[in-house]
């Protein structure tokens, strides 16, 4: 409740009281400040991070808290930062001195010194995370709100304290900051603010690929990504790291015939795919299933413009892109690879469902299969209403089929009936050819439904495709 400015409902967990406690026993100006405080007036989720800043130092409050609490948690002191990080429950909670910052030109680390309050806030990135609520006894729970951080959250924008120039000069990633909280919250980027990370894009080169990316995280996990992407492009900042998607925008006539905006296309799509999951690769994949159009684009006169082949450049270029980008290139990019690879696969499939094209679409997908239709039921984007039911309809058709086919033929994660091994044994062979293209033909005989999937039919198949081969059983 509100009171005289006061929000000590904001501070209902008991963690404050002890750091209340350890403030005035130390005599420290003590507040807690920026993300936590931001959060309880959105009323989103509290977050598992809270920042606790004193005039002082922050290390020794620390330390102090950790006296009173009954558990007498270690203090994890980080003397080069001057800051300090103590576990309550499951959050983790940071203290550090009131500091103030100024920058040099080549780096977005700035040199520190002790400061007020006010300096403190004054060196936020934006209104809305300067906000701070006292949690010394005498004004426990009092709003300090210099820069009406409260009237942008009513207004939704993001602004900064202070010039923008300076801010987002001084410390480049909160341009990204600036996109990835509009983002997240649906807010917009007040004007001085926009034009400034346009004038300041190219800063963001001294930023290493890490945080772009743990930003680019966040943006592709919130509601609406589109929102991010739109403005990363229309602030040149998207060009300076993700050139794959800046070469996909813009729409190009041959001969009055047009292809579609692949840029905008791609964001709607991964916008739809966000209705139906959190799945933060599933959504990387919506993000870069059509990457490859852009080097595979042609016009042909009697066609029209193709992108053949796009699946298969576009996985090659996803291995690229997360090395340029200091992204691991691990399972997860592997799985990023085979969504773009597959991604055409049931778009194809949808114009005329056949049995063994299921079979081989469940082969190739494994059990990434569900994940596979979720990305082409967000590849629909046609507006064309009709179109859409269609689509809509032809996949439902689709994983109908893919059902029947995969309780019937169990060709998920399959595994061939007649192994290597066995073969080998049957016919006495060392490992050689033969083996390969006995093997070869079960699965394929399996794919197309030319046999079912058991042992006695690929044995069958096996004694037939060794004689034509000149094989004789040992
Ligand atoms: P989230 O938890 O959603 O990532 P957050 O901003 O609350 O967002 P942190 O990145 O931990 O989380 O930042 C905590 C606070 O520190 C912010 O609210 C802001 O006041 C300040 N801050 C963080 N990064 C910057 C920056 N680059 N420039 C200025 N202030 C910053």
């Amino acid at each position: 409740m509100k009171e005289n400015n006061l929000y000590i409902n904001a501070l209902t967990n008991p963690i404050f009281e002890f750091i209340s406690t350890a403030a005035d026993n130390l005599q420290l100006e003590t507040y807690v400040i920026g993300g936590f405080v931001r959060d309880y007036f959105l009323k989103r989720e509290t977050p598992k991070d809270i920042d606790i800043v004193a005039v002082g130092s922050g290390i020794k409050l620390a330390e102090e808290v950790a006296k009173l609490l009954p558990n007498k948690p270690k203090v994890q002191v980080f003397k080069t930062y001057g800051t300090a990080m103590l576990r309550f429950e499951d959050i983790e909670i940071e203290f550090v001195g009131a500091r103030k910052e100024s920058y040099n030109e080549n780096s977005r680390n700035p040199n520190v010194e002790n400061g007020t309050l006010e300096d403190d806030q004054n060196r936020r990135d934006f209104t809305i995370n300067a906000l701070a609520l006292s949690l010394n006894k005498s004004n426990y729970g009092l709003l300090l709100d210099p820069f009406d951080g409260l009237g942008d959250m009513d207004k939704k924008i993001i602004r900064t304290p202070l010039n923008p120039d300076i801010t987002y000069s001084d410390d480049p990633l909160r341009m990204m900051r600036a996109i990835r909280f509009a983002t997240q919250l649906g807010f917009n980027i007040e004007e001085s603010s926009f034009q400034s990370i346009l004038k300041n894009a190219e800063r963001i080169d001294i930023i290493t690929r890490e945080r772009i990316v743990e930003e680019l995280h966040k943006i592709i996990a919130s509601p609406k990504p589109s929102i991010g992407f739109k403005l990363l492009f229309k602030t040149n900042l998207l060009e300076r790291f993700f050139n794959e998607l800046t070469d996909l925008v813009g729409v190009e006539e041959v001969e009055g015939q047009r292809h579609k905006d692949n840029f905008y296309h791609t964001l709607e799509v991964v916008d739809n795919i966000s209705q139906n999951t959190d799945d933060l690769w599933l959504r990387w994949a919506a993000l870069l299933h059509d990457i490859g159009k852009a080097p595979t684009k042609k016009f042909h006169k009697t066609i029209g413009w193709t992108f053949h082949g796009h699946e298969f450049v576009g996985s090659k270029m996803v291995y690229k892109l997360f090395k340029r980008l200091k992204m691991p290139l691990n399972n997860k990019m592997k799985f990023v690879q085979k969504m773009v690879l597959l991604s055409s696969r049931p778009i194809i499939l949808a114009s005329e469902v056949t049995d063994s094209a299921v079979r081989r679409l469940i082969f190739d997908a494994g059990d990434d299969i569900e994940s596979l239709m979720t990305l082409c039921e967000a590849d629909i984007t046609t507006k064309n209403p009709s179109k859409f039911k269609k689509y809509h309809h032809n996949f439902k058709i689709v994983r109908q089929k893919i059902k029947e086919v995969e309780e019937r033929d169990h060709v998920r994660n399959f595994q061939p009936p007649i192994s290597g091994e066995l073969i080998m044994e049957i016919f006495n062979l060392q490992p050689c050819r033969e083996i390969g293209i006995i093997k070869d033909a079960i699965k394929e005989a399996i794919l197309e439904g030319e046999i079912s999937n058991d042992y006695d039919s690929a044995y069958d198949l096996m004694l037939q495709k060794a004689e034509k081969l000149g094989l004789k059983i040992k």
